[in-house]
């Protein structure tokens, strides 16, 4: 059974169809990367899984279970945002662990919990700062460890690394790739790149206006696109 499932997905806002009837399957531990223009609806798309969007028609499922009536908190998926989202009045630390806060768990688990993603993510000395006294890429960090402390099914990332320099960007993308098999994870990571798409993923799904053009891994992309668009977009010789 796919861990994710996507059956028939549309959604409008007031009279424009923006997502057009999205088919999608995602496996366990799999890595899959939604990638297109921008305005093509990734975000949408990854908005609607997370539950911070509601899907105009069609059913989105986890495990078999149809979850479209299931609120965010309750999906069992961390989503990590490009805008970081930290609280600026707040530690490293407390940052990490404000969501098991909120979920009541207790103070000793907690400092477990962030205490281990600290050390995946080698933040550990700077677990008593705040955000501004951070760097773009520890702030990205703290980011995913406020992700991993919830030991979600499935991690959800939207374009995560384009406020970082390309060199940064690099860097965390091998970083995220460990993470990836560290964690055992389920991850689906939004972009525009496709050069993280191409390097990252054991599955691109490629957007275009609303629509799956197609879903391969990236050598089938590269070698057989199905069509112009998805040949210029990958950069394949078609
Ligand atoms: P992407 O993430 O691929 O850049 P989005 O999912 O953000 O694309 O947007 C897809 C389309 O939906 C765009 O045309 C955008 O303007 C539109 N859109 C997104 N959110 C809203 C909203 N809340 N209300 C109206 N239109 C929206
Ligand atoms: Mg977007």
């Amino acid at each position: 059974m796919a861990t994710l499932q996507l059956n028939n997905i549309i959604k409008q806002f007031d009279d424009t169809q923006v997502i057009k009837g999205v088919d999608l399957e995602v496996n366990d531990r799999e890595f899959v990367v939604f990638v297109g223009p921008s305005g093509c609806g990734k975000s949408t798309l990854l908005r609607m899984i997370a539950g911070l969007e509601s899907a105009s028609s069609g059913d989105i499922m986890i495990d078999g279970r149809r979850i479209n009536d299931v609120g965010p908190a309750e999906r069992g998926l961390a989503m990590v945002f490009q805008s970081y989202a930290l609280y600026p009045h707040m530690t490293v630390e407390d940052n990490m662990g404000f969501s098991l806060k909120l979920a009541g768990v207790p103070k000793e688990e907690r400092r477990r919990k962030v205490g281990e993603a600290a050390s995946v993510l080698q933040l550990e000395p700077l677990l008593g700062r705040k955000p501004k006294a951070l760097s773009g890429g520890q702030r990205q960090r703290v980011a995913i460890g406020r992700a991993i402390v919830r030991n979600p099914k499935i991690f959800l990332f939207d374009e995560p690394l384009s406020n970082l320099d390309a060199a940064l960007r690099v860097q965390m993308r091998i970083e995220l790739a460990r993470l990836h098999e560290e964690l055992d994870a389920t991850m689906i990571y939004v972009t525009h790149d496709q050069i993280e798409a191409m390097t990252m993923a054991d599955k691109i799904v490629v957007l275009q206006g609303g629509v799956v053009e197609q879903v391969g891994s990236p050598m089938e992309l590269y070698h057989h696109p199905c069509n112009r668009f998805v040949a210029g977009f990958i950069g394949s010789p078609k």
